[in-house]
This record gives C-alpha cells, sequence and structure tokens, in this order.
C-alpha cells in the first residue's frame, strides 16, 4: 500500500474484462439478431452484466427465465452459463430454433461428467448453490451429483458409494477457496477423482492473478462488474483478503466520492463479463475526482478465440 493522501494514479489490472466465452456469447445473440432479426430469445442473461443485458435488449433480444415464455417457432439462444439436460430437452421438444451459447470451457465439465457418470461416477460438484452455471452441470444428470460449497459442506455430503467419486468445480470460483475445498474433499475421501486440470478456467484463474499483482499496490481497488457475475465477486473478496478495500461497481454512476479520499493509488479491474467501455467511464470518473495518471501493469496476454456455432453467418442454413 502507498502512503499519500492526494488521489492520484489509477492502476490498471491485466488481464481485466471480458473472457472468450462471454465475447462468443455476445457475438452469437448479435449474430442471430442481424440474419433472422428481432426479437431472439435469450434463456437467462446471456452473461451477467447489466449493460451488455440492455444494448442486447435495445437490439431485439428478449430475456427469458421459462420456457413457456418462448413463442413457438421462436429462436432461441442458451447463456453463456449453460443449461440443465432437462431444460435443452425441453427446449427441442418445442421446437425451438436453438443456438447454444454455453461456453466451451463449461461444455467441457459438461462432457466429463456425462463420460465418468457411465463409467459409473457419482460427484461432488464444488460451486454456488442457485448459479445456473451450478444448476446446469448438476442437471447434466438426474442424481448422483451433490453440491458443496464450503469446507463444512464437505463434511456433511452422504454420496451413495466412494469407490467412484470424481470432484467437479463451477468455472467461476476463488482458486484458492476452492483448492481448499477440493483438499477436504481429498482427506475424506482420498480415492477421489480430480480433474486433470482444474475446471476454474483460463479467465478467473488470469484475472485473479492480476488482482494478486495489483492489491498490493494500491489503497482501494475498484471491481467493474454486475452484483450477479460471480467472477467480478470473487476478485472483489480477494482484494479484500488481500488487505485491501475494495468496492464492486456496475457503472461509474455508483462510484463514491469518499471512497477516495485519503487515497493516493486506485487499482481497477474488472470481471469476465464486464465491458471494456464502462472500465473507460470508471477511469474517467476516478480522473475527475483527481488521478492524473493510467498505468497498465504487465499480465498474461490472452488470446483464446472460440468457434462459433454453425448457422450465424448470412450464408449459413440454419440448425435443425
Ligand atoms: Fe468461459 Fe471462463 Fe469466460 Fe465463464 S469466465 S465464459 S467459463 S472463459
Amino acid at each position: 500500500m502507498t502512503t499519500g493522501t492526494a488521489l492520484n494514479e489509477i492502476l490498471l489490472a491485466e488481464p481485466r474484462g471480458f473472457c472468450a466465452g462471454v465475447d462468443r456469447a455476445i457475438e452469437i445473440v448479435e449474430r442471430a439478431l442481424a440474419k433472422f432479426g428481432a426479437p431472439i430469445y435469450v434463456r437467462h442473461e446471456i452473461v451477467h452484466n447489466t449493460y451488455v443485458v440492455n444494448e442486447l435488449k435495445a437490439k431485439g433480444a428478449i430475456f427469458i427465465e421459462e420456457l413457456d415464455e418462448v413463442p413457438p417457432g421462436a429462436t432461441l439462444v442458451f447463456s453463456a452459463h449453460g443449461v440443465s439436460k432437462a431444460v435443452e430437452n425441453e427446449a427441442r421438444a418445442r421446437g425451438f430454433s436453438i443456438f447454444d451459447a454455453t461456453c466451451p470451457l463449461v461444455t467441457k465439465v459438461h462432457v466429463e461428467v456425462a463420460k465418468l457418470a457411465r463409467e459409473g461416477y457419482e460427484f461432488i460438484m464444488i460451486g454456488h448453490k442457485g448459479h445456473p452455471e451450478v444448476e446446469g452441470t448438476m442437471g447434466q444428470l438426474s442424481s448422483g451429483i451433490h453440491l458443496v460449497e464450503d469446507v463444512a459442506d464437505v463434511a456433511r455430503v452422504q454420496p451413495g458409494q466412494t469407490d467412484k467419486l470424481a470432484v467437479v468445480t463451477q468455472t467461476t470460483l476463488s482458486v484458492d477457496d476452492a483448492a481448499e475445498i477440493a483438499a477436504a474433499v481429498r482427506a475424506r475421501f482420498p480415492k477421489v477423482r480430480e480433474p486433470k486440470q482444474q475446471d476454474i478456467c483460463y479467465a478467473t484463474q488470469n484475472r485473479q492473478d492480476a488482482v494478486k499483482l495489483l492489491s498490493p499496490q494500491v489503497d482501494v481497488v475498484i471491481v467493474v462488474g454486475s452484483p450477479t457475475s460471480s467472477n467480478s465477486n470473487r476478485l472483489r473478496e480477494l482484494a479484500e483478503r488481500l488487505g485491501t478495500t475494495a468496492y464492486m461497481v456496475d457503472s461509474a454512476a455508483e462510484l463514491q466520492a469518499e471512497w477516495f479520499e485519503g487515497r493516493a493509488r486506485v487499482g481497477l479491474t474488472a470481471g469476465a463479463s464486464a465491458p471494456e467501455v464502462l472500465v473507460r467511464e470508471v477511469i474517467d470518473r476516478i480522473r475527475s475526482l483527481g488521478a492524473v495518471s493510467v498505468r497498465s501493469l504487465p499480465g498474461v496476454e490472452e488470446h483464446l478465440k472460440f468457434p462459433l456455432p454453425k448457422g450465424l453467418k448470412l450464408d449459413d442454413q440454419p440448425p435443425p
């Protein structure tokens, strides 16, 4: 932490903001709108960001939670968080034209769950109850997948058998918390099978690593992200855990001048669903409060790009 009392510098975490899964999900909705025209129905917020959702609403997307809100024959997009088998099957049975914006890194977890289930495995899922990704992953099976949210839950969980037990995790958890919970699972069930690579995704890992570098160098951390965004919440918590006061804002309008009083350096980052335009607006607002310079910290460069589903180019055929 720096000393000094006048607001002076903004340090930007690298990387921050959009990940490859979010880029892809938004592009799917935009392309569907361009190709098929409004309205395009989207099950759940395409990504957990108020600005992104409002922009797409303005272009003609309609966000729904229940499939009976979608008229017959409509085009439906599944959000980046993924859906359960029950939702997928019902959507197909209703005959919608479906585009799946589930992040390929979430789909990878679904595929692994299905494969191991066929081999007779039961699962312990580390994640947050009620999060749509957790509902989607747990809903890949009709039974045999048990949610644990913390170490205390690990002591309580009662799988039907322990010979074939595997761990899966939500992709946007705190890396450190997930490691601690996984260690507790291992201690209770020594034969448990763990993924070769953590299910926590590269974007979550990289943004948390960037906050670990940023936090000790600043007096306050601002995270741009919506309250529903799991990975954004984890960034704010991480900064606090590292001893730096941290706030999460959905937009520049939520910043409060007193947060910066007596603080010279501000650290700024954004969750994987928060667009850079919001970061720029936050920078402008902090500058108006007195910051004179902006500096990016070094960090991992990300070049990952996921392919789009078929049927979205203007000359592609629509999906069956
Ligand atoms: Fe995919 Fe990770 Fe981005 Fe979620 S945060 S959409 S899992 S890349």
